[in-house]
């Protein structure tokens, strides 16, 4: 079946690493390219810049760049793989784009920013952002930034909310039509989104925090505030966002469909979607690509889930939170 998945890291191992190639179509470095996602049928991949500790440039033995020039470097890779093949795949801005790039027998890629630190307090640069493209943004990664406090196991830092800055901002994305991210946000930052927004956010890669006790994931609470407001958390792929056990290495499909039963008991089948993390994530992994997804789909079917359940976790979710929060 059709799938949107709503965070993957693949473009900086294309702009960081590949340095031959530059190639999104086929590609030996990355979890996700193109070739695999025509595959898989998949409908559509939101693409993230990550923004980089400055550490990682050096590891890599990568010039330094600034946020700026890595934002946009990010942008320029993905379009320009984009238009290079354009017979199978197109940019998407909005939730109707997706629909009738599919229905044009293309799949769409759809450009975000996981960390908001280089919007640096200005509303300028938001707007800069989305006129670049730039379609949702993971308000913190795990710093302190304009926005306000991350995630962190550190119960103050954890409680600690969005700065006056960040509120009027987080009401100005909505405003733009940027899709609000609290995956990295800190547990204050995410009810004080919650009691801001008028549109749906997102949660784009993060799980519940009953069953995979990682400080990213999210409480039952929280959940069920994201469904109150229509929005919805994708599934997150990696070994640490799934199980019990943090130091457990494996994913497996079938521990995937356990915890989207969990969410859909807690939050509706409304409020779960996909959110891979792909080239974010490590361990034993059995689905360790996006040409793999037919195993969650059985995964799922094999936990009662219907073909309508599949759909909404699939695409209809995000599609339809798109709509009302995309623009
Ligand atoms: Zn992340």
């Amino acid at each position: 079946m059709q799938h949107i998945d709503m965070h993957c890291d693949s473009i900086e191992q294309i702009v960081l690493f590949d340095h031959d190639q530059k190639d999104l179509y086929h590609s030996s470095l990355t979890m996700v390219d193109f070739e695999r996602m025509k595959k898989q049928g998949q409908m559509a991949q939101f693409f993230a810049a990550w923004l980089l500790p400055q550490r990682i440039f050096e590891y890599h033995k990568v010039p330094l760049m600034t946020d700026h020039v890595y934002v946009q470097q990010c942008h320029d890779e993905l379009v320009r793989n984009v238009e290079k093949h354009s017979d199978i795949i197109a940019m998407a801005y909005t939730g109707e784009d997706i629909e009738n790039n599919w229905k044009a027998g293309r799949m769409s890629a759809v450009f975000t920013v996981e960390d908001g630190r280089d919007i640096d307090g200005k509303l300028e640069r938001l707007k800069e952002y989305h006129d670049m493209g730039v379609r949702a943004l993971s308000l913190t990664w795990n710093s302190y930034n304009c926005f306000g406090a991350p995630n962190s196991k550190d119960p103050i830092l954890m409680h600690d909310g969005l700065t006056e800055w960040g509120k009027t901002a987080v009401r100005y994305m909505q405003e733009l039509g940027i899709l609000v991210d609290v995956s990295h946000l800190s547990e204050g930052g995410f009810w004080d989104v919650y009691n801001l927004v008028d549109k749906p956010f997102v949660a784009t890669h993060s799980n519940a925090r009953a069953i995979a006790p990682h400080q990213r994931n999210l409480s039952d609470d929280q959940l069920r505030a994201l469904a109150a407001k229509g929005g919805c958390a994708g599934i997150n792929f990696g070994p640490d966002f799934l199980n019990a056990d943090p130091t457990d290495p494996n994913q497996t499909a079938e521990r995937m469909a356990e915890m989207a039963q969990y969410m859909v008991n807690v939050a509706g089948i409304d409020t779960v979607a996909i959110g891979s993390d792909f080239d974010g994530i490590h361990g034993n992994l059995e689905i360790d690509s996006c040409d793999k997804m037919g195993l969650l789909e059985e995964a799922l079917r094999k936990k009662g889930f219907s073909d309508d359940d599949i759909e909404k976790i699939f695409y209809k979710n995000v599609l339809r939170v798109m709509k009302a929060a995309v623009k």
